[in-house]
């Protein structure tokens, strides 16, 4: 039984814990690994339809490229925000309609602007004056969206300094430009930076683009497509229940125009919690220092497991630290103090925010790691020569049945593996990846 590049349908009464249960129990293996969780990605874009449904997801490719989050993405009938000739080439080669895809880098390669032309996607952001003559040399049929400024200042990354044109001081200026390059702008983009908390940016925002859009209409532009954006929250815990309100109402204050086409593009939001990261120690250290004056002895103890932070959870360079257990748990353990590293030989490659309290692990034991789907695999490298994990996908019955049946555009069943039959894979091979990192 092949099954490389294929999702296991869980059996009724499986979930993924069970299965990297399973996958670790095994033995012989000692690869990290990712568990993607499909069903994760399907209860998301049906959230997202529930709660802002006058707007159409554009999943930002960039926060995750993998092949099975592009694959899934496109079943469900999103689009696709790319920012790159390589993005939009592996969107395109799942199939999906170039209508369907937003070239949403404001300050773009030309190579990059004639492939797009050549591949007949349109819609690209601008922000300045040099793109618009660079878009006007090589494809001027774009239809252009002007990016504008509104900036959460609370949130974690601010995009305000690198994108986005002042919707007061520089807007009319860009857009009258446009016009009498004869240029097509079709409507304007805003992103408020991602990690945010104050939701009621989305409100201001809202307010900007629609001034912008009556400054188009002054100079003679019909203005049908707003693009809201990313920078939805990431973490299972919160949802996008309150954004939503606030979104909703912006839309109904400035926006009631129905023929208006409105995008958002997030990234994390869909991504990051559908990912878990389990891990394998492979060496371990017991550091002991004596405390003067007849204090009692310390004891830290430090584990290397086999990823890093550059082959798998880069965001903790950026002090993103991730929630992690071990695998097997054992109630009532004593804990200690314990640093995680990884395995390079790198001594900023540290996993864990300092010394966290944890039970006793053996060699060999594996751990987890939850909420790794943002940002991890788009960025990973082979660093000192450890390899990027794997992904096994998995998906549960009900949600297999939507894929293969009902979604937008449905997956053929040939992309999927029964629970029974990857058992007699895992026996015979030791290896539970079904999708490599690199496969597109
Ligand atoms: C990175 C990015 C996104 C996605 O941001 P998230 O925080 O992952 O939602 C969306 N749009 C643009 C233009 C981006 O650069």
């Amino acid at each position: 039984m092949e099954c490389a590049n294929r999702i296991q349908v869980l059996d009724k009464n499986d979930d993924v814990y069970s299965v990297i249960k399973k996958i670790t129990e095994e033995g012989g293996l000692d690869e990290s690994f990712y568990v993607c969780d499909v069903s994760e990605l399907v209860w998301k874009c049906n959230n997202w339809k529930k709660l802002i449904p006058r707007i159409e997801p554009y999943y930002a490719v960039k926060c995750n490229d993998s092949r099975i989050v592009l694959q899934t993405m496109a079943a469900l009938g999103t689009g696709f925000d790319c920012a790159s000739r390589e993005e939009i080439r592996r969107v395109l080669s799942l199939g999906v309609k170039p209508n369907k895809i937003v070239f949403a880098n404001p300050t773009k390669k030309i190579s990059h602007i004639i492939y797009a032309a050549e591949m007949g996607i349109s819609a690209m952001t601008f922000d300045n004056e040099f793109e618009l003559y660079k878009i006007k040399k090589h494809y001027p049929g774009a239809e252009l969206i002007l990016r504008i400024k509104c900036d959460d200042v609370t949130a974690k990354y601010v995009l305000g300094q690198k994108y986005g044109a002042d919707p007061e001081q520089e807007s009319e200026r860009l857009l009258s430009l446009a016009k009498s390059l004869d240029l097509n702008v079709i409507g304007i983009a805003f992103h408020i930076g991602s990690g945010c908390s104050n939701y009621a940016i989305y409100l201001e925002a809202l307010a900007a683009a629609r001034h912008v859009f009556d400054i188009g209409k002054s100079l003679g532009y019909v203005f049908r497509f707003l693009d809201i954006g990313g920078g939805f929250p990431a973490k299972k815990s919160n949802s996008i229940d309150e954004i939503a309100k606030y979104v909703n109402k912006g839309l109904a204050e400035y926006f009631s125009d129905t023929n208006l086409q409105i995008i958002s593009e997030p990234g994390n939001y869909f991504v990051n919690s559908a990912f878990k990261l389990v891990s394998n120690i492979h060496s371990k250290r017991i550091i002991t220092e004596a405390r003067k004056n007849g204090a009692k002895e310390t004891s830290l103890r430090m584990y290397y497991i086999d990823v890093s932070l550059y082959t798998a959870l880069i965001p903790v360079l950026f002090q993103e630290f991730y929630e992690c257990r071990p695998v097997k748990s054992i109630p009532n353990a004593p804990e200690y103090p314990s640093i995680i590293w990884g395995p390079t030989c790198d001594c900023s490659d540290k996993i864990s925010n300092g010394a966290v309290p944890m039970r006793d692990m053996e060699i060999g034991e594996w751990m987890i790691f939850e909420e790794a789907g943002g940002y991890t695999l788009s960025i990973a490298s082979e660093f000192n020569g450890f390899p990027v994990p794997d992904i096994h996908a998995v998906v549960n019955e009900e949600d297999w049945l939507f894929l293969t049946e009902k979604a937008p555009k449905p997956l053929s069943r040939e992309k999927f593996v029964s629970s029974k039959n990857l058992e007699s894979y895992l026996t015979g091979l030791g290896t539970p990846c079904t999708f490599r990192t690199n496969y597109f």
